[in-house]
């Protein structure tokens, strides 16, 4: 791109920012480090400028000074995500959305935050007054509400809630558009799906109206099992228990548990682990159902003592993955979708099927009221090509791949853009500024 930084920093000049080169490498990463395939595509990718607005006012300053200049903006959130969503491929501004986390208003069910708003704060935020988020990321410390809506999919509370993407699971977006004159625009109802999970592209998010869910005492617990599918079909009757109240059921096939190094003395080597976080009312019925399936309940934490110790959330979804690479950099993941099936066996047959070389790890969720088994899989990576031949060997059999090994949005779990994104793109980023590069359909307009 052809702009000039010292005018751009001339117009920013009541606006935090950063120039430093060392903060600008790290403020253009994310983890799409956990794929041994992204990271050379992505290495050396850098903006020029991080910005970091404190309120809409700023951002639509942002927003209008690189319509007019046409430079490329990657917004950004925690920059956690997974697929490289948050690194500029084409350089230009890194819009820092962190400091613009203020709570609007807070009501019983339903909250209005700014879209910088750092999940578990929120969540906190909401058990003030007997409510809570109604599903989280396990990256929920660090990662932003307008990060997960634009990068994100679902994860602690799913069992329950569904998807992020679900109808309902979110009221409201207002987002501003990159044009000369930005506009502000108010989705809301279904016209939210215009810009859920569209990886930045689809204008910047400055604030969200959620629904919330009411606040449980929530106990964390681990139960094993010799047998990997016994803890499987005990995590999908768990989930199927509707009279239970759950927001986490996590089973993990050995040799998973003995990457968790904190957690040695609960699961003996060999053993399969299913983790569980379940409201205390229900808990009295979760020794029936173990014993039903051949389980030992190992741990168990109560809600009094939530915060304190042991944090199981940190070890499951993408969490997972974090640990065992910890241990073995050759690991890398998958991120499957099993067709509903009571007796789960596409599960036991892949389970079956790739031995060690793919480690089953599943997350139970709801999908349209089904319980249904989504795999994070650890992989021992050897090569892209293999890597690719496991993938589609999964998709031959029927089950979904989401595949985390491509910055593409099309390539990965979406297969592709929805019309109604890509109208409402056409829209609010009539010149393709907006995180270029990460679609197929769009091409890359700003001027070199
Ligand atoms: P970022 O990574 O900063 O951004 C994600 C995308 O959103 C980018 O494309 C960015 O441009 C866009 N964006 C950010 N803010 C805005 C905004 N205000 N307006 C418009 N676009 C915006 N994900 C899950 O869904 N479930 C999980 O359980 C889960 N577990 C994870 C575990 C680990 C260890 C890791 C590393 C990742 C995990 N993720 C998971 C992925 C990621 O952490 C979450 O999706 C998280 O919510 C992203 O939030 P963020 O603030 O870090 O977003």
């Amino acid at each position: 791109t052809t702009f000039n930084l010292d005018t751009l920093t001339a117009a920013f000049a009541d606006i935090e920012i950063i120039t430093d080169t060392a903060q600008i490498a790290k403020l253009s990463q994310d983890y799409h480090t956990f794929s041994p395939v992204l990271v050379p595509k992505l290495a050396g990718k850098v903006g020029d400028i991080v910005v970091r607005p404190a309120n809409e006012a700023e951002v639509i300053k942002v927003a209008a000074t690189c319509a007019k200049h046409r430079i490329p903006v990657t917004v950004r959130g925690a920059g956690t995500g997974n697929y490289g969503q948050c690194v500029p491929l084409h350089g230009g501004v890194i819009l820092d959305m962190t400091k613009m986390n203020e709570v609007l208003w807070l009501k019983p069910a339903v909250v209005r935050v700014e879209a910088g708003v750092k999940l578990a704060a929120l969540d906190k935020k909401a058990r003030e007054i007997g409510w809570e988020i109604r599903m989280a990321p396990s990256t929920y410390r660090t990662a932003t509400l307008g990060g997960f809506i634009a990068g994100g999919s679902g994860g602690i509370g799913s069992i329950q809630y569904g998807l992020l993407g679900d109808r309902g699971n979110i009221i409201g977006l207002r987002v501003v558009t990159l044009e000369e004159e930005p506009q502000i625009i108010e989705l809301r109802g279904d016209d939210v799906q215009k810009v859920n999970h569209a990886w930045g592209i689809n204008g910047i998010i400055t604030q969200v109206e959620l629904p919330l869910a009411p606040a449980y005492p929530w106990a964390e617990v681990i139960v094993t099992f010799d047998d990997f599918m016994e803890a499987a079909k005990f995590g999908y009757a768990l989930g199927n228990a509707d009279g239970m109240m759950k927001k986490l059921i996590t089973v993990f096939a050995s040799p998973i548990p003995e990457y968790f190094q904190a957690l040695q003395q609960y699961i003996s080597p060999g053993k399969q682990a299913v983790f569980l976080i379940i409201a205390e009312p229900s808990l009295e019925f979760l020794p029936g159902l173990v014993q039903q399936y051949g389980g030992e309940i190992t741990y168990q934490k109560l809600a009094q003592d939530t915060g304190k110790g042991i944090n199981l959330a940190e070890f499951t979804w993408n969490h997972t993955t974090l640990h065992a690479r910890t241990v073995d950099t050759s690991i890398t993941y998958l991120q499957s979708l099993f067709p509903p099936d009571s007796q789960l066996q596409l599960v036991e047959q892949m389970y079956h099927h790739f031995g060690d070389e793919v480690i089953m790890h599943l997350e139970f969720f709801r999908v349209r009221g089904a319980v249904i088994a989504c795999g994070l899989q650890l992989v021992r990576y050897t090569t892209e090509a293999r890597l690719n031949e496991i993938i589609q060997y999964h998709e031959a059999q029927g089950i979904a791949i989401a595949n985390p090994h491509t910055y593409i949005i099309e390539d990965g779990g979406r297969k592709v853009i929805d019309p109604e994104q890509l109208k409402f793109k056409e829209m609010v980023d009539p010149y393709g500024l907006m995180n270029p590069g990460k679609s197929k359909v769009l091409e890359f307009k700003v001027s070199q």
